[in-house]
This record gives C-alpha cells, sequence and structure tokens, in this order.
C-alpha cells in the first residue's frame, strides 16, 4: 500500500480515482503546524528559529497519517505547487516523523489522470528553498505584527495591529481618500459641433486653434469659448482631411489569479474571496488548472488542444495564423506554472459535473473557458477614420469606426460600438446643424474597489497570488477600513493607525520597501539568498527602531484630554478617549463606571430626504461612523461618504464643529 497526502478532502476524492486501490489517500486539512498565538514563537537570538506547534484541529488529520504511514511502502506528499504546499509537505513530514527514505514529493498543475500518474512516476524530494521563502514569510510577518502592535496599543488604543502588507493596503486607501477630499474640481468646456452632409449628421469636436492642438482641459473661460462658437459659426466648414487605417485589437491573456479576481468582479460581481473559493472547488474537483498563478503561460499540449477546437468550433476563419504564447509580464513570477485554465476544454459549462455544482461554477467555469479559447483565436479587425474639418482658423476633428472582422469577440465581447460617420473627402462642403459648448468638470481620482487595490498591488509588486484575499479580508477584519457600494474608505482608526506609522516606520508603509522584502522571499526560494541572513537584515534595524519609538512617541495628548463637563452618572470627570471605532467620550472611573458617549459632529447641511433634520455624524453597530440625519428614528437618511452625496468642493471648504451629545 501506498500513502499519498494532499490538504483537502475535496482534492483527495478527485485523486483517488485516477491512482486505484493500491493507494490510500490522507487530507491534511490545510496546514498541520504553525507558530503558536499566545507567544512569539521566534527566537531571535538563535538564528529565528521558529517553535511550531500543532494546533489542536490538526491533531487528528497527525495521528490518522502517522498511523497510516506505518504501513506504507512509499508516502507521496500531494500538496499544492507552490511555496504554501510545499510548507504544508515539509510540516506533514516533520510532525509526523516521517523517514526520509520513506518520501517522495509530487507535484501537479492539474488534478487529471495524465498528470497524477505522470506524477507519481517522476516524483522529487521537498525542495527546501520553497520552505524556507515560506518560512521566511510567515515568521517576517510574525515579527512584523507581534512587535508593532504593542507599540500601536501604548500609542493610541489597545487591540490594535498592525500588519506588514496590510498596512500598505490601509494607506494606499486613506491617501486615496486624502486626495478625493483635498481634490478641487476645475471647470472647463469642450466646444461641440454637430456637421451634415448628403442628410447625414455627426459630431465634431474642436481640437486645433491656428494649427495648435487643444488640451483636454484648457478651455476654462466660458467667454473664450462663446467667442470660439460665434466665430465659428460665421466661417465656411470644409472638410481638411480624411485618413483610414486598417487596425486590430488582440485578444487578452489567459488568466492569472490577479486577472480571474479582477474580471469575475467587473463581469460577475463575485469577491476576491468568492472567485478563490470557487475556483478551488473547480481546480480540486480536476476541472481547471492551480488558481494560484502568476503566470499567463499555456503549455504547449493545451494550446494544441484549444486550436484543434477552435478550428473544429469555430471554422479555420477564426482560428490565430500560429500558436499565440503569453508571456508573464508580473515581477517575480513563481515557480513553473501555467494560466488558469480548463483542464479540458471540450467540456461545456452545463456539463460540469462537480460534487456540489452551483450556478456560480458555472458562471466562473464559462468565464475561464471562454478567455482560454479567445487567446488563441483571430484579432478583431477594424477600420479607424479619422477626419479634420476646418472652420476659418478652428479645427474639429471626429472619428469613425467599422468593424470588418469581430475574430475573438464573437466569444468574448468587448465595449468597442461602431461609429458611422457619412462617406467623406477633403475639400467636401459640410452644412452646421448646431454648435455649442458643453461645461466640465474635472473629476477626484476613484476610490479603490477589490479589483484595482489588487491591480495596484500587482503592479506595485506587493501582492502574489496567494495573499491578495488575505490582504483585502484583514484590513476590513482589522476595523481599518470597509467596502461600501464596491469601494473602499477608511475608517478613522484606520487614518489614526496610518499617520503613526508613516511618522514613525516609513518603511512598513513603504511600497518600494515592501517589493524589494517581496523580491528577496523570491530569491530565496530560488535558492540565490539564505533566509536567516534576510531576517537578519530585516530585523535588527527594525528592532531598534522600535525600541527607540516605544521611548520618545509620546502618547498623543489629544486622546486624554479632559472633557469641560462631568460624568452625568458619578460625577466623575470625562475624557477623549479612541477606540476600534475612533474617538468618543469616557468616563474616569473606567471600569466601575462605564459611561461613554459618542462625538456628533454637526456639519453645515440640511438633511436632503426630510429637508428638516441636520446632517450629523451618527454611529452604528459597534461603534461605525456614518453620516445621518439627526430627527432618526423619524428620518433615516444616512450616507457613509460624507454630508452630501458627491458633494467633495462642498465638503471640502465647509469647517465641521464638533458638538456634544448625550447618549440616552
Ligand atoms: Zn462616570
Ligand atoms: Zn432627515
Amino acid at each position: 500500500m501506498n500513502l499519498v497526502i494532499v490538504e483537502s478532502p475535496a482534492k483527495s476524492y478527485t485523486i483517488k480515482k485516477y491512482l486505484g486501490k493500491d493507494y490510500e489517500i490522507l487530507a491534511s486539512y490545510g496546514h498541520v503546524r504553525d507558530l503558536p498565538k499566545k507567544e512569539l514563537g521566534v527566537d531571535v537570538e538563535k538564528d529565528f528559529d521558529p517553535k511550531y506547534i500543532i494546533p489542536p484541529k490538526s491533531r487528528r488529520a497527525i495521528s490518522a497519517i502517522k498511523d497510516k504511514a506505518k504501513d506504507a511502502k512509499i508516502v507521496y506528499l500531494a500538496t499544492d505547487h507552490d511555496r504554501e504546499g510545499e510548507a504544508i509537505s515539509w510540516h506533514v513530514v516533520q510532525a509526523c516523523g516521517l523517514q526520509d527514505q520513506k518520501i517522495k514529493r509530487i507535484t501537479f498543475t492539474e488534478i487529471t489522470k495524465n498528470a497524477i500518474l505522470d506524477a507519481v512516476k517522476n516524483p522529487r524530494e521537498i525542495d527546501q528553498d520553497l520552505v524556507n521563502a515560506q518560512q521566511a514569510r510567515r515568521i517576517l510577518d510574525r515579527l512584523v505584527g507581534y512587535k508593532l502592535s504593542p507599540f500601536l496599543w501604548k500609542k493610541i488604543t489597545a487591540g490594535l495591529s498592525a500588519g506588514r502588507v496590510q498596512s500598505i493596503a490601509v494607506r494606499l486607501i486613506v491617501d486615496r481618500e486624502r486626495e478625493i477630499k483635498n481634490f478641487v474640481p476645475k471647470i472647463y468646456f469642450v466646444v461641440l459641433a454637430e456637421l451634415s452632409k448628403n442628410k447625414k449628421n455627426f459630431t465634431t469636436k474642436l481640437t486645433a486653434i491656428d494649427g495648435k492642438p487643444i488640451e483636454d482641459e484648457i478651455l476654462a473661460s466660458k467667454k473664450d469659448v462663446d467667442k470660439i462658437v460665434d466665430e465659428a459659426k460665421k466661417e465656411k466648414w470644409l472638410v481638411d482631411k480624411v485618413a483610414a487605417e486598417d487596425k486590430l485589437r488582440f485578444p487578452f491573456p489567459p488568466f492569472t489569479t490577479s486577472t480571474l479576481q479582477q474580471s469575475a468582479n467587473y463581469g460577475l460581481g463575485f469577491t476576491s474571496k468568492k472567485t478563490m473559493k470557487l475556483a478551488q472547488d473547480l481546480y480540486e474537483a480536476g476541472k481547471i488548472t492551480y488558481m494560484r498563478t502568476d503566470s499567463s503561460n499555456l503549455s504547449w499540449l493545451a494550446v494544441n488542444s484549444v486550436r484543434k477546437f477552435i478550428e473544429a468550433e469555430y471554422g479555420k476563419r477564426y482560428l490565430s495564423d500560429k500558436a499565440i504564447n503569453y508571456k508573464t509580464k508580473s515581477k517575480g513570477a513563481q515557480e513553473a506554472h501555467e494560466a488558469i485554465r480548463p483542464t479540458y476544454i471540450e467540456t461545456k459549462p452545463e456539463e460540469l459535473k462537480i460534487k456540489t455544482v452551483t450556478p456560480d461554477h458555472t458562471k466562473l467555469y464559462e468565464m475561464i473557458r471562454n478567455r482560454t479559447i479567445a487567446c488563441q483565436m483571430k484579432p478583431m479587425e477594424y477600420q479607424e477614420i479619422n477626419v479634420e474639418v476646418k472652420a476659418g482658423k478652428y479645427t474639429f476633428s471626429a472619428q469613425g469606426r467599422k468593424i470588418k472582422f469581430d475574430g475573438f469577440t464573437s466569444l468574448t465581447p468587448i465595449k468597442f460600438p461602431e461609429i458611422e460617420l457619412p462617406i467623406l473627402k477633403a475639400k467636401d462642403n459640410l452644412k452646421l446643424e448646431s454648435i455649442k459648448n458643453e461645461e466640465k468638470q474635472t473629476q477626484p481620482p476613484a476610490r479603490y474597489s477589490e479589483p484595482t487595490l489588487i491591480k495596484v498591488l500587482e503592479k506595485e509588486g506587493i501582492g502574489r497570488p496567494s495573499t491578495y484575499v488575505p490582504i483585502i479580508s484583514t484590513i476590513q477584519q482589522r476595523g481599518y477600513v470597509f467596502l461600501q457600494n464596491r469601494f473602499f474608505y477608511p475608517q478613522e482608526i484606520g487614518e489614526m493607525v496610518t499617520d503613526l506609522l508613516v511618522e514613525n516606520f516609513p518603511d512598513i508603509v513603504n511600497i518600494k520597501f515592501t517589493a524589494n522584502v517581496e523580491e528577496e522571499f523570491d530569491s530565496i526560494a530560488e535558492g540565490k539568498l539564505k533566509w536567516t541572513a534576510m531576517l537578519r537584515k530585516f530585523y535588527d534595524p527594525f528592532i531598534a527602531n522600535i525600541n527607540t519609538k516605544n521611548k520618545t512617541v509620546e502618547k498623543s495628548k489629544e486622546f486624554n484630554q479632559k472633557i469641560a463637563k462631568k460624568c452625568p452618572k458619578c460625577q466623575s470627570e470625562l475624557i477623549m478617549r479612541v477606540g476600534k471605532f475612533g474617538k468618543f467620550i469616557a468616563c474616569t472611573s473606567y471600569p466601575k463606571c462605564k459611561y461613554t458617549e459618542n462625538i456628533v459632529e454637526k456639519s453645515n447641511y440640511k438633511c436632503p430626504k426630510c429637508k428638516e433634520g441636520d446632517v450629523v455624524t451618527r454611529h452604528g453597530k459597534g461603534g461605525r461612523r456614518f453620516w445621518g440625519c439627526n430627527k432618526y428614528p423619524k428620518c433615516d437618511y444616512i450616507n457613509f461618504t460624507g454630508p452630501l452625496p458627491a458633494d467633495i468642493s462642498k465638503i471640502k471648504n465647509q469647517k465641521s464643529k464638533i458638538q456634544i451629545k448625550n447618549k440616552k
């Protein structure tokens, strides 16, 4: 009998089908060892020696593996094909005390019969470099979390926590919110002329004066544009140039973890967490390749079968002239992975036979399948027509677009509408139907959503396929930011923590510094860097800075300020305090007296809903702050973003007054 170890029961179920009765499959149920929760668990004096423990939830799995391993001829470690999976295998060996000569590590990026049999035929040893890269990440995150959090407790309030990559994600959201709050919109104008030829109308836009191009947002004076309109009205309108050009639009590369999460969010409205759960189900059921990857590469076998499929299903007309190989663009692409694709391209979404298939599994699978097929299809062909029209010294332009061949968009449509123009040639006379100027406003940068945050984490090299979901979950769980209508907003406490970290631990919240740390993890995985040396280089300056800052940084005075009012319950003094959701007022006799009150900020606005009440800050469940009507519960107006919806300029100019109200 041979024993095969995997992480999850779903995976073992699929593998069992392919290996037959000589193999017994056991699941480790995730990680079997970890650092202890109650202490640091790392001996920084002894080369960062970690003290791993077996959590209670893993004890049953461990004893089951130990038991079966005794009689097994070979123990195959078939955990996932990445650093996390390598580490789980290593921990299983350590925790179960398995003998070296008995163990073999096998990897595969898809759970299909061929891939599994092939993996069993080509086993290897555990790759200690990959294990060490994972250990280095785990230990570094532990050191930062456990050493930095107490600093926040001392300086702000108990219960806060800091994390390595998470603190940067919070900072990005805080910085963006401030950019938006400080944004001053600029008014500008565009001049639009509706022209016609042979009764066919089209719209042109002023693009140059005296041959000098007009940049967007440059026409700021209403008087100037009124003059342009008046002058142009009197001119003769003549076609100056017509240029037609054939263009191609190429398909997108197959999915990586990051692009899958982004597309599933935009296209299907799934959170990253949900997407990864569904993708894992599909992977473990043998329907798609491994879902944690930053490679957009496809195996030649996969490319061949996709191309055969396109030819049979859509005809040669739609097959790209030669096989397209997509290069991986992201920084530090990990290990020998493939893009996310179906294991059998022929399997249609409605034919997915997995244990607990839901409509969402089907939708995600269809999205992955279509993208994989499309990547070997012909590009879309279209003609772009650029027209320049002269009216005296003014140049107006229009662009037409005609699709000649739909190519890959027949399968994965894109937003790319045709724009019709009349047939025009130089010197043609045109009729001016109407001309007007339109007022526009410059827009502040957009808040981050899950997909745009993931995109920037990947672009800056501070996120990895295995970390996007944990980062996004953690920053919300800690109460530093929240999602509202798919956009991230910082909480008051998130801003306070960020400010404190930026001032005192600039490296921890610095993108370049963190990207460099991530690159060093990659170097460890490639065997180019010793993990303990990397930890030492990080830790020594970090801990020296913490020790200094613990002594020099004072607790913010604002937080223990006395309030000119006595506690209505016990007549003790009241002070300003800070909790998980920001500032509040508490009694100095705490814990004897538990009296607290929220700080109500009043805006200068009347409630837009009932027109009677004032818009003030209110506090919801657990203390989360938002703007609402002070006539509540008579009026239920609420707004999470500010006193008034989408009116940034006014919010900026208004000075809020702090006013204290008693809690009932
Ligand atoms: Zn009191
Ligand atoms: Zn109201």
